[in-house]
């Protein structure tokens, strides 16, 4: 059978029997990878805590050409976040960060800087930085990454430039000044703007510098707003966080 061994970041796991789970690995270059666990969903099994949501791990695996999940053999952890991604302060701003990467990551999309991206966001929260600031970080980069980001620094329709506020058209495919716009109702002040082209040059550990800026729970709502409206799905796990009620 012919095997491989990719680093990957585990994304969810789910029983699939009463002996295996079903786990979703996403890989530093290869998109996601769907995966059974033989024997994990057992008490005792040969996996220990390399399964544990957003844990950095070298994943061995095996596949044969007539099935379509491939099977998890072992791993090494590279890097544990587990008490920063269980703390009851920050399980739920991670819940729906590996359901936005799950649902957003089609199969054969292999963008690597999604893998990156969260690496950066996990170590981030590790030193402290405010988890709010780190999904709204997340937020911007994903869009960006995937092409989907307006240009922050300009209106869509007439080119205005310097803006003071600008509001999103109604498909969220690009800022309209004061001048254009025509009923649109979300808007963005100068500071959420300004955040989101910071954002482009700056990594998540530096997001402290915003936290007297502006509060950041409207322009999580925006930016999460524009990816399920792109996606065409729906986050089930924001209902869980205060930024949404
Ligand atoms: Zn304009």
């Amino acid at each position: 059978m012919p095997q491989a061994s990719i680093p990957a970041l585990v994304l969810s796991t789910s029983p699939l029997n009463e002996q295996d789970k079903l786990v979703t690995l996403l890989t530093a270059d290869q998109g996601l990878l769907k995966a059974v666990a033989p024997g994990a969903a057992k008490m005792k099994n040969r996996f220990g805590s390399l399964l544990e949501p957003f844990t950095e791990g070298d994943f061995h695996y095996y596949w044969r050409e007539d099935r379509e999940l491939v099977t998890l053999g072992k791993g090494e952890i590279r890097k544990s976040f587990f008490s920063v991604v269980s703390a009851a302060e920050n399980v739920f701003y991670f819940y729906l960060l590996a359901e936005i990467t799950l649902k957003f990551m089609q199969p054969g999309h292999r963008e690597p800087r999604v893998y990156k991206l969260l690496l950066a966001i996990l170590r981030s929260r590790e030193k402290g930085v405010a988890m709010d600031w780190l999904l709204l970080y997340f937020l911007a980069w994903l869009l960006r990454s995937e092409g989907l980001l307006f240009n922050p620094r300009r209106c869509s329709n007439c080119g205005a430039r310097d803006l003071e506020r600008a509001w999103l058209r109604n498909d969220y495919r690009g800022l309209l000044c004061p001048a254009c716009r025509s009923g649109e109702r979300l808007a963005l002040s100068r500071d959420e703007l300004e955040f989101i082209a910071w954002t482009a040059a700056h990594a998540p550990g530096q997001c402290g510098e915003w936290a007297d800026r502006f509060a950041p729970a409207g322009l999580i709502r925006t930016l999460t707003g524009k990816i399920e409206h792109h996606g065409e799905f729906t986050l089930q796990s924001r209902r869980y966080l205060r930024e949404f009620h």
